[in-house]
């Protein structure tokens, strides 16, 4: 089935071809049906196979054109995808006269709120600023006809519930209500029952599950060797360009530092720098000034980076559901990826909870040639639960994510002793792999031996 068979509008499907695409994708094929008939949805995709353009395309497809006031609102847990999503808006509708406007803080209130006053079709927004609008006399959400909760795993999480059930109150009742997210936990079938009247919903590749399209790979790794294993991984890998997550804003800004030493291009986001600053350091990353950039789980959701050939994990995700969305930044649009974690002992019951989440084995590889220690305990490694996120209800405004805990000791030593054995083992990028069995990734050779295993230290 083509576009062309969706019943989209003439002037949307003229967006489509402009965007370049030819096939909807199988959430597309899916979906855009239910969200044209009106009808309320949940729906589930793995990250990166078109989900924008699933609620994008037939949204747009029933505004048709301009109006006098905003009828749709898209809800974001972060600017960067508040922004994303509203230029994927205003691109599809590029043969309409629609107008869209981005909201979201970190940035001033006056080119935001002149096009509130010239009048807006479309608002895509993080809750916070999307607030100071309506508190501010400014905005009103009764003429909106489709609400969209993007991430919404995200948007009903404890920090965000409140805001995000008030502003569900001020839209009319009679709306369209539509629920778009690679992970919807069952708990939020529950929480959503509220917001929705009787949904249709769209499964497409199994909940939880890992974009087939990336290889995923564990290294084992002595905690106090971290650093010196990334620099290793990126010596001997053939990338354009790495998504690098750590656990915490002082660790992002600790491994940029010294990846920058290194002689990388690198750029930052994490929820401490300004919006100018976190703007310049993802169109940097885009445009291919930055060939690495180091980031918090802020950079996880929906983020859109075409050709991000390696997601590094130099931090194990504490919850489970960011290991899918932060290797999801790899493998988009059809292409291959890679995503490689180091682990260490403190580590052993995250990857348990990881694995039992996504419900596979994530194969674990070495890298030839590099100085292996012994895999012992950090001692002063606080224990699983001791920072878990949740909770906190500082997180509405601007989309930012609470400082999470566990900033002591992370980056660990790495005296700066390169590996040996150039050439040998190298991580080269393989195509088509199936993410989560074994195998897959790249080059090194399973571990064993080396520091020894690395889970019998707990
Ligand atoms: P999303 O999951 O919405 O973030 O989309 C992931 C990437 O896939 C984006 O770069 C989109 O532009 C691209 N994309 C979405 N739908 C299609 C399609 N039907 N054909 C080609 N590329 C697409």
């Amino acid at each position: 089935m083509s576009f062309k068979d969706l019943n989209l509008s003439p002037d949307i499907l003229r967006g489509v071809v402009s965007a370049g695409y030819t096939d909807p994708t199988p959430i597309q094929l899916r979906a855009i049906p239910v969200v044209l008939s009106g009808r309320d949805l949940i729906a589930s995709a793995q990250t990166g196979t078109g989900k924008t353009a699933a609620f994008a395309l037939p949204i747009l497809s029933r505004l048709g054109a301009h109006g006098r006031a905003p009828r749709v609102l898209i809800l974001e847990p972060t600017r960067e995808l508040a922004a994303q999503v509203e230029t994927a808006f205003r691109d599809f509708a590029r043969h309409t006269d629609i107008r869209t406007v981005a909201l979201f803080g970190g940035v001033g209130y006056g080119a935001q709120r002149n096009e509130l006053k010239r009048g807006v079709d479309v608002i895509s927004a993080t809750p916070g600023r999307l607030m100071d609008y309506i508190k501010g006399g400014e905005l009103s959400l009764n003429t909106i006809e489709i609400l969209v909760l993007d991430e919404v795993d995200r948007m009903l999480d404890m920090g965000f519930l409140p805001v995000v059930k008030d502003i569900i109150a001020r839209c009319p009742k009679g709306r369209q209500t539509l629920f778009f997210s690679a992970t919807v936990p069952p708990e939020i079938a529950a929480v959503a029952s509220f917001a929705l009247k009787n949904p249709d919903r769209v499964e497409c590749g199994v909940n939880r599950s890992v974009n087939q399209s990336v290889n995923h790979a564990l290294y084992p790794v002595a905690w106090a060797q971290k650093f010196d294993l990334l620099v290793a991984l990126l010596e001997k890998t053939d990338f354009q360009s790495v998504l690098v997550f750590s656990r915490t804003k002082h660790g992002a800004d600790k491994i940029a530092t010294r990846l920058k030493a290194a002689k990388h291009t690198v750029a930052v986001l994490h929820a401490n720098r300004s919006q100018n600053q976190r703007i310049e350091a993802l169109a940097g990353f885009k445009s291919g000034k930055y060939e690495i950039m180091v980031a918090t789980d802020i950079a996880a959701r929906g983020i859109d980076v075409a050709g991000v050939t390696h997601v590094i994990n130099y931090d194990v995700p504490e919850n489970p559901e960011d290991y899918v969305h932060r290797i999801g930044r790899t493998g988009r649009a059809m292409a291959v990826g890679d995503a490689f974690t180091l682990v260490s002992p403190e580590n052993a019951d995250d990857i348990r909870d990881i694995q039992r989440f996504i419900g596979a084995k994530i194969p674990e590889l070495r890298l030839e040639g590099f100085p292996y220690q012994p895999f012992v305990m950090n001692p002063s490694y606080p224990k699983k639960g001791q920072n878990q996120r949740g909770g906190g209800g500082n997180r509405g405004g601007g989309g930012q994510r609470p400082a999470q805990g566990r900033s002591g000791g992370q980056q660990g030593g790495g005296g700066g002793q390169r590996p040996a054995g150039q050439g040998q083992g190298q991580p080269k990028r393989q195509g088509g792999g199936q993410g989560g069995q074994g195998g897959g990734g790249g080059g090194g050779r399973p571990s064993g031996g080396g520091g020894g295993d690395w889970r019998s230290r707990r």
